[in-house]
């Protein structure tokens, strides 16, 4: 076969709705609504989303038309008609942009502490576009890489997006991570993320790789790669003018004797059924990647035990590894894409129960907040008191982890700031520990600011 047979990459979003052509086949008001909470959330996505993964006859419930088109819902309903009216007429785009923003504005734009926690510094200084928040793993964010082959609509860097942020996490110093590794030898693992590392040329993610191969203390040991392009452009392994290149690559980092880690993003086992991605995950695991899955759990997309079930098994069928299973941020349309934390656990408890041992590699439900990773593990009942069973996965202080803990048990919680601590505490275990690790790291900021 030759490679002319495979499509080529090609992007839609606002600025060229009409070449997508199933669009056209819905009604004028459908579309118009897409146009609206395009204005505010990032969109962005590509023909093979568009013809091989999205059931058209299923518009608009279909899960992967969800995942990747905004829809009017995840628009805040006061701000939506307050759009509508302005919209209304012939306003001047400033005038658009500027109602634009002031929803954006509304929609927690920036969760976490991100930018001033996780920064790590050599002799004093910040190095942009890595962050160091676990002692064993150094992330890097190549600034060729801070986009997607799509936006998935429930994404937590939304705001990068669509400009409203800078990209406040992007590294143009592919040395700086060997760097940063030579003075931390606690670090075995380097993960390169984004948006997607794997939008970047061959040769781009090459100037980042290459450093870290030749160094002679064999770390990182392990080497990650972020990404959702199996799931939104399994081309990139097999058509892409430079995709030997990169299966090249790859094998390089095996065959130095490191592991290598394909962190792949997969959102529904739709996203694991077509050809092209059956054929791009047999490429990654001839040159000797191992793949591990994870993903955010939101309604609309994948708030079901079966749809986590299925995903699970076909992942163990194609070689993969179920790894994560992540609870949605409190970012931007967080509201429409929102499961109570108890719902949520029940989807993953029943799923987990249907799959052999294999599948049950995947660790969650798993809510990434700002003083580690924090595990739901059950709902029990103690001295009478319901509770929810919490633990740290990771945490900013490694003591931390694996010790359980108890929150008040209550069903409309969604996220780690919604609970209280069980059985009439004051706060959780580590929260002193916390005040102590952030007044620390304050002072080193103060410090590296002034010198
Ligand atoms: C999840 C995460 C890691 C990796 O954690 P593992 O449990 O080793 O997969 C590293 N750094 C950050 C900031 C993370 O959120
Ligand atoms: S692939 Fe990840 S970074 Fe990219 S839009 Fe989706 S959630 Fe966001």
């Amino acid at each position: 076969m030759t490679e002319t047979n495979y499509p080529r990459y090609r992007a839609y979003g606002l600025h060229n709705l009409d070449k997508i052509a199933q669009l056209a086949l819905l009604p004028a008001s459908f579309r118009h609504h897409l146009e609206m909470a395009a204005q505010v959330l990032p969109f962005r996505t590509n023909n093979y989303v568009v013809n091989e993964l999205i059931d058209w006859t299923d518009i608009p419930a279909d899960p992967m038309f969800q995942l990747t088109f905004p829809q009017p819902g995840m628009l805040p309903a006061r701000e939506a008609m307050h759009l509508r009216t302005r919209m209304a007429g012939k306003p001047s785009k400033a005038r658009i942009k500027e109602a634009v923003r002031e929803i954006q504005t509304g929609m927690n734009p920036h969760p976490a502490e991100q930018a001033t926690l996780n920064v790590p510094h050599l002799q004093g200084r910040p190095l942009a576009g890595l962050q160091h928040k676990y002692p064993e793993t150094l992330l890097i964010f190549p600034r060729e890489g801070q986009t997607c082959h799509a936006f998935c609509t429930y994404c937590f860097r939304w705001a990068q997006f669509c400009g409203m942020e800078k990209l406040r996490f992007a590294c143009q110093d592919p040395m700086a991570p060997s760097r940063y590794l030579d003075a931390h030898p606690e670090i075995t693992d380097v993960l390169i993320t984004g948006g997607d590392p794997l939008v970047m040329r061959t040769r781009a993610l090459r100037r980042y790789i290459d450093p870290l191969l030749a160094r002679r203390d064999n770390r990182p040991a392990t080497i990650r790669l972020g990404t959702k392009s199996l799931a939104y452009w399994p081309y990139r392994f097999f058509a892409d003018g430079d995709a030997d290149d990169l299966m090249r690559l790859l094998e390089q980092i095996v065959t130095s004797g490191r592991h290598l880690a394909i962190m792949a993003h997969f959102t529904h086992p739709r996203e694991l059924e077509t050809p092209a991605v059956e054929k791009a995950i047999a490429r990654l695991k001839d040159v000797g990647a191992t793949i591990r899955c994870q993903s955010p759990i939101v309604r609309h997309v994948n708030d079901s035990s079966e749809v986590w079930r299925g995903m699970w098994q076909r992942q163990v069928a194609l070689g993969a590894v179920p790894y994560y299973m992540f609870v949605a941020r409190d970012t931007g349309p967080e509201k429409y894409f929102r499961l109570p934390l108890a719902r949520t656990w029940m989807i993953y408890s029943e799923a987990l129960r249907r799959v052999s041992g294999l599948g049950r590699t995947v660790r969650g439900p798993s809510m990434s907040a700002s003083p580690g990773k924090v595990l739901l593990d059950g709902v029990a009942e103690i001295n009478g008191e319901r509770v929810f069973a919490l633990k740290f996965l990771q945490g900013r202080n490694p003591a931390w982890v694996n010790r359980v803990f108890f929150a008040r048990y209550d069903d409309q919680a969604a996220w780690f700031d919604d609970l209280k601590p069980a059985f009439g505490q004051q706060e959780f275990f580590f929260e002193a520990d916390y005040r102590r690790i952030k007044a620390t790291a304050d002072e080193t900021l103060m410090t590296a600011d002034q010198g």
